[in-house]
């Protein structure tokens, strides 16, 4: 290895990306009532706790007898799992618009590895700048990121910033910064763990790190003992693993409560369209299935999905059905207003080698997929739309769909 590899594998380029109070979150965005205001989710046990909440010393899995006598003025509300999943993929999408290597951990957090896209997207510390406002515009919900050399540390690094900060350590002021916190800090020390610890005097990494791997030994044991050693070195080797293949790519974007002109909306479709298909290709992967999802102002939702004869990562074939399905949503948008729009692309397979352009379009448009993709590749998401590159006209085009 020559020295500039050897330093671009030392740098802080693990993301631990983490959303605040997430159940509780989703609540205060879908219901403006609730900002600002204490959120208790879940009445029997809470599931989650808005920051003005934790304020009066509430907590998740908490009884909500006790929650309720902490912060008798908390508004508690009965948890929506399927609107929590829905945030989460939709902030999923964005991580895996980020980096191809995105391992998640649980609903609402995941490590990400920003190594070698310092060309395509920036440093670590502004390619978590841009996902944490980008969270925040399509999703409208408050991420923490952790960003270092090691997985260990980057979740420290969120746990200390929360809620919705950002902090990076860089890879030589480690040992400063580690050593300095609380031992409860390294990953995996728990209240037992912790009290044997300070029993015998160490309350701060430091001092766990100078004690050495055969004392932390008979004190703790072996496997606790040589993963609190590692640790309080920094000594973390895990890498992050991308999850296994996706079965559905997709991507929503959040519309706000303002009424929308059909144009506006073609605009925010065609920009989603072109948003997956970027990414199967990237991915070399075509979808047989196009779905559409649409949430309406009053929170009720409608999906509409069509599926294609051949499977495509073309993007005027995914377009013209994505805009065929939500043609035919067009009376209940009218009425009931659209605060939500997305996109996605099931039935996935691997595109069959030597025959990239399967069917749909001619030569000029996969030329045309080809050129955008290589131009967002090297100079990002939003160098260039399409909206000004296929017109409207297409809607002449469309397939008929069957109801
Ligand atoms: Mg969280």
């Amino acid at each position: 290895l020559d020295a500039n590899v050897c330093s671009l594998l030392h740098d802080a380029t693990i993301l631990h990306a983490d959303l605040d109070a997430f159940f509780a979150a989703v609540e205060q965005r879908d219901d403006p009532a609730l900002r600002g205001r204490p959120v208790v989710v879940g009445a029997g046990v809470v599931l989650a706790a808005s920051y003005e909440a934790r304020a009066f010393g509430v907590r998740s899995a908490m009884g909500g007898k006790l929650a309720r006598q902490l912060c008798p003025h908390a508004v508690v509300v009965s948890p929506r799992m399927s609107a929590y999943v829905d945030a989460s993929k939709a902030v999923f999408e964005v991580f895996e618009d980020t980096t191809p290597l995105v391992e998640g951990i649980s609903i609402d957090e995941a490590f990400l590895d920003v190594r070698g896209l310092a060309r395509i997207s920036g440093t670590p510390l502004q390619i978590a700048d841009d996902l944490r406002r980008t969270v925040r515009e399509q999703v409208g919900l408050p991420i923490t990121v952790g960003v270092a050399r090691t997985k260990s540390l980057a979740k420290i690094c969120s746990a200390l910033a929360k809620p919705d900060g950002l902090l990076l350590v860089p890879a030589d002021a480690e040992a400063v910064f580690l050593h300095a916190l609380p031992v409860e800090r390294l990953w995996g020390v728990g209240p037992v763990t912790a009290r044997r610890l300070r029993a015998v005097g160490l309350e701060r990494v430091g001092q766990v790190a100078a004690l050495g791997e055969p004392a932390l030994v008979a004190l703790l044991g072996r496997g606790t003992g040589r993963k609190l050693h590692a640790l309080a070195h920094n000594r973390d080797l895990r890498r992050v693993r991308a999850r296994r293949r996706r079965r559905s790519i997709g991507a929503q974007h959040a519309l706000g409560r303002r009424q929308r002109t059909p144009a506006e909306l073609d605009a925010v479709l065609v920009g989603l369209v072109d948003r997956v298909a970027g990414r199967m290709r990237k991915a070399q992967r075509v979808a047989r299935t196009v779905v559409l999802r649409v949430r309406f102002d009053d929170f009720a939702r409608a999906t509409r999905s069509h599926t294609l004869a051949q499977a495509t990562a073309e993007t005027p074939a995914l377009l013209a059905t994505a805009r065929a399905l939500l043609g035919a949503l067009d009376p209940l948008i009218e009425r009931r207003g659209i605060t939500l729009l997305g996109v996605s692309l099931s039935n996935l397979a691997d595109t069959p080698s030597g025959q990239l352009g399967l069917g749909f379009a001619d030569e000029r448009a996969r030329a045309l997929d080809a050129t955008l993709d290589s131009i967002r590749e090297r100079y990002g998401n939003s160098a260039i739309t399409r909206a000004v590159l296929l017109g409207r006209a297409e809607r002449a085009s469309l397939p008929q769909l069957p109801d």
